[in-house]
């Protein structure tokens, strides 16, 4: 993949997921890693920018480190993102969003059940952070430690993050929970007298 490619399939996630309303307004954010026996770079959205809106100009390349190879200020969560890279090596995809129904059950004492397309079940409900500073090195940390076992967690009172072998699988992984998070909702409301 050349960094080219690697800038478009963010652009394209970034662009997906907002128009499927995961995102809204310049929350959320995505990135794409590309890594080879020499290089391990990563293209991220700006900061203060809707994920609607992101292009080849304002999207930033940054190292494993934080390092900026590129114009322009990333995301705010952008150690968020290498901190998951670091401890998860094979994650070649991030995306986080603050998609509503999901997020609603964060802002809950319930959790989100997993349902069939999780891959193997072996836990009944997505794990949950513990809530942290958004933007902090605290989140960062707790939220990579957290999903090394993971492909998808719940970040407490705050919003969703996914995991994918490409950004293109982290952007449906994030659709999907949040898909199970309103059919979880839905049936609740149905169910309750
Ligand atoms: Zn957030």
């Amino acid at each position: 993949m050349h960094a080219k490619n690697l800038v478009e399939s963010a652009i394209d996630a970034s662009n997906y997921i907002f128009e499927r309303k995961l995102v809204s307004g310049k929350a959320g954010n995505v990135s794409a890693r590309f890594k080879d026996s020499e290089i391990d770079i990563i293209a991220i959205t700006p900061t203060g920018v809707s994920l609607a809106e992101v292009n080849p100009k304002n999207m930033v390349m940054v190292d494993l480190h934080g390092n900026l190879l590129s114009k322009g200020q990333p995301s705010s969560e952008v150690f968020l993102h290498l901190e998951i890279y670091k401890k998860k090596p094979e994650t070649m995809g991030i995306v986080h969003t603050h998609s509503p129904y999901a997020t609603g059950f964060s802002f809950s004492n319930k959790k989100i059940k997993r349902l069939e397309g999780f891959g193997k079940i072996n836990k009944p409900y997505l794990e949950v952070v513990e809530y942290k500073k958004p933007g902090s090195n605290e989140l960062a940390h707790t939220t990579a430690e957290k999903i090394i076992q993971e492909d998808v967690v719940i970040l407490k009172n705050h919003g969703v993050v996914a995991t994918g072998v490409d950004v293109k699988e982290a952007s449906a992984l994030a659709e999907f929970t949040e898909e199970i998070a309103k059919t979880q909702f839905i049936s609740h409301m149905l169910n309750s007298k």
